[in-house]
């Protein structure tokens, strides 16, 4: 039974010629799957909608080949062809009565056209993103009357299709609209460039554009970015962001306003919190009698319902909060809060499209796999058998693990070593900025102790013996990790010489508050957070630190969690020393001799301690021991390693593991590969 208080967001509201059942707007996101995956991406999308989403939108939607972001896989509509991969989407959502919405695009610069090698276009002569060694040309009226044809073009195959809500899109610095509107990208002479009257020509033509083309049936929305955060050089919120909104506060049928660019509209929970965008947008609604649709990884029913009667927002935008958790509508529509998979704004499903390789989620193991292994979010298949369960550890692993079978409606009994559940997460999250990393712990805890067939022995270290005296024969091994001290890792294949002659810490001894002695080096040879976030604890206890790291940035793989630049940024506000390129040569009590990677050039640092963050073995004595055994005496038993133990990564990877694990518990694999795959069609030449 819904809380009373929440009624607010279960109103419908009018968005032009459409109603939206409710105010949750899953708001466009890319997933990694795009136009190759259709299948995989409408079942994703259906999802959200059986979840309650009212509307849900595609990803990105380019409109033509010069706007190809390849090789990130968005959506298409370049011609025809690109509709039925569409409409399988629409169809999907409107089983649930939900909106569909495509987020119609054309790149201009932000763009290289790897794929169909058009000419990159942009409103004048420039450079593509990404370092890619092109050029855009600048467009001239012949190029712009194209856009006009190719805009209004993809908006009828849209309607076709099946979309309620069509978007114009000017946000995120990648689209054209919004590349006009930048004096910085826009230095034209003619009515497309100088006063803001001229920059924002081309975003109201398109809209108008749109408006005639399907206005009289679909809904046409807008996506602007109110703030680029770039000062003066970009758009401010109370500046020309405010003119824009003002000069077209009634042409579209709705505004969904956020800041630029992607790192800062999706900006991780380490530098942000709920509801961080609310400064920049708050205005928008005053202008305009247009609803209003914005973006601050809401996850609390309150503050969502504080937006709307506080008149900052109408309708509740979300695109991790509904990865995370696709019934999070549903679940505060029926009062299940405690049922909610809180989003922990880490970012790894970002990683997915960075990569171009299907979305995955710490918090929500099924996303992506809607399809291909058939999982849905909510519902998982049922004990086969009376088999008992005993899982060993339980961090993220073998907590998800526990859960699932439980859910399944198996007999598990879960023994942790420690007082407390959480493995990893109990560390991590007391490190700067990662408090919310927690959550995936307290969902799993939450979710457990409303289980009677889930046990839980806390204090409880298991040996060998004491897993043969349990007398349960699965077993599931979840005992994680350690990092190691050798400075074994990437760079490094052997123990590096001295690393026992200085004092030498690893990132479990931080993490459990060793005693540690500045000047402190930080090896970094992992490139995730770990390094870059061990610095920032300890330069804020005001110890002297610097980093060597043998990439080219700290903390480098962070570009896909769009975390990079800001660590850079926090780290050398810290004074924290970054020594990039750079590998150590040698090491005694009280120096680090480092050399370039590229020149072998040495310098040599003084420091007492040195933290080597390189790369972990997997805690699996017990499994060992276990395997061993069983391979002789217990053939009856069967033990399966998870998680960390198994192979040491994300806690992402953790907690799929887990879940997997749990799926496939008694059950056949699907296919020979263990899923199903989007083959391409061997297409003929129409
Ligand atoms: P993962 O990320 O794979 O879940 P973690 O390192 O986060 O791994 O968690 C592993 C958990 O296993 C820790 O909480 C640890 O205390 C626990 N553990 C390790 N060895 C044992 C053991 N022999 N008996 C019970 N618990 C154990
Ligand atoms: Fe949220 Fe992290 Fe899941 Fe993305 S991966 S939806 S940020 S929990």
């Amino acid at each position: 039974m819904r809380d009373s208080r929440y009624d607010i967001l279960f109103e419908p509201i009018k968005i032009g010629p459409k109603t939206a059942k409710n105010r949750f707007f899953q708001v466009p996101h890319c997933n990694g799957m795009g136009h190759p995956m259709p299948s995989s991406v409408a079942a994703m999308r259906e999802m959200k909608a059986e979840g309650g989403w009212a509307v849900i939108s595609t990803e990105e939607c380019e409109i033509h080949p010069s706007s190809d972001v390849a090789p990130y896989p968005e959506a298409r509509l370049w011609d025809d062809h690109d509709i039925p991969a569409l409409a399988k989407m629409c169809d999907a959502v409107h089983k649930y009565d939900a909106l569909a919405a495509v987020e119609l695009v054309h790149n201009g610069p932000a763009c290289a056209n790897l794929y169909s090698r058009e000419v990159p276009l942009a409103p004048s002569h420039q450079p593509v993103n990404w370092y890619a060694p092109y050029q855009a040309k600048e467009m001239d009226k012949e190029d712009i009357k194209l856009f006009r044809k190719w805009h209004k073009d993809a908006a009828l195959r849209a309607k076709k299709a099946g979309f309620d809500i069509i978007y114009v899109y000017a946000g995120h610095d990648l689209s054209l609209p919004m590349h006009f509107i930048q004096k910085r990208r826009n230095h034209r002479l003619d009515e497309y460039g100088g006063s803001l009257e001229n920059r924002i020509r081309l975003l109201k033509e398109v809209i108008v554009d749109t408006k005639e083309a399907i206005g009289d049936s679909c809904a046409v929305a807008v996506r602007f970015a109110v703030d680029e955060l770039l000062g003066n050089n970009g758009i401010v919120s109370n500046v020309e962001g405010r003119e824009i909104i003002e000069m077209l506060a009634e042409f579209p049928d709705l505004w969904d306003v956020n800041i630029s660019n992607w790192s800062n509209d999706s900006a991780t929970s380490r530098f942000s919190s709920e509801s961080f965008q609310e400064e920049y947008i708050s205005f928008v609604k005053k202008i305009t009698t247009k609803p209003v649709v914005g973006v601050g990884r809401f996850t609390s029913p309150d503050t969502m319902v504080s937006q709307l009667k506080r008149g900052i927002l109408d309708m509740i935008g979300a695109a991790r909060p509904s990865i995370a958790d696709p019934f999070l509508p549903k679940k505060i529509e029926q009062g299940r809060l405690e049922d909610i998979r809180e989003c922990i704004g880490c970012n790894i499903c970002v990683s997915g499209d960075m990569t171009s390789t299907p979305i995955r989620c710490t918090q929500n193991p099924t996303i992506g796999e809607e399809w291909r292994r058939g999982w849905h979010p909510e519902i998982i298949s049922d004990k086969k058998s009376d088999k008992e369960i005993l899982i060993i550890g339980a961090g993220p692993a073998g907590l998800e693990c526990a859960r699932a079978l439980g859910q399944r409606g198996y007999r598990v009994h879960l023994a942790e070593a420690k007082k407390e559940l959480g493995g990893r997460l109990i560390y991590e999250c007391r490190l700067p900025g990662l408090a919310e990393w927690i959550r995936v712990r307290e969902y799993r805890m939450q979710q457990i102790n409303k289980m009677p067939n889930v046990s839980i022995y806390y204090d409880s270290h298991l040996s060998y013996q004491d897993v043969i005296e349990f007398a349960v024969p699965h077993v599931i091994i979840a005992t994680g990790s350690f990092w190691r001290n050798d400075g074994v890792g990437r760079k490094h294949g052997f123990p590096i010489n001295g690393f026992n002659t200085i004092n030498i810490y690893t990132p479990d001894d931080i993490m459990n508050e060793k005693d540690i002695f500045g000047p402190v080096a930080i090896f970094d040879d992992d490139h995730y957070y770990m390094g870059g976030v061990l610095a920032e604890k300890l330069a804020k206890q005001g110890k002297e630190v610097c980093i060597i790291t043998p990439a080219t940035s700290v903390s480098a793989w962070t570009i896909h969690t769009l975390e990079h630049d800001r660590i850079q940024k926090r780290l050398l506000e810290l004074g924290v020393k970054l020594y990039t390129a750079s590998d150590i040569i040698s090491v005694d009590k009280n120096h680090i001799e480092i050399g370039c990677i590229y020149t072998g050039k040495k310098q040599k640092l003084n420091c007492k301690s040195l933290v080597s963050v390189t790369s972990r073995l997997p805690n699996n004595k017990l499994y060992n021991e276990l395997k061993l055994e069983m391979n002789n005496k217990y053939k009856e038993y069967t033990l399966t390693a998870i998680g960390d133990c198994y192979a040491p990564a994300t806690i992402a990877a953790a907690v799929y593991s887990g879940h997997k694990t749990a799926r496939e518990f008694d059950n056949d694999i699907l296919s020979n590969v263990g899923f199903y795959r989007e083959l391409p069609s061997y297409s003929t030449k129409s």
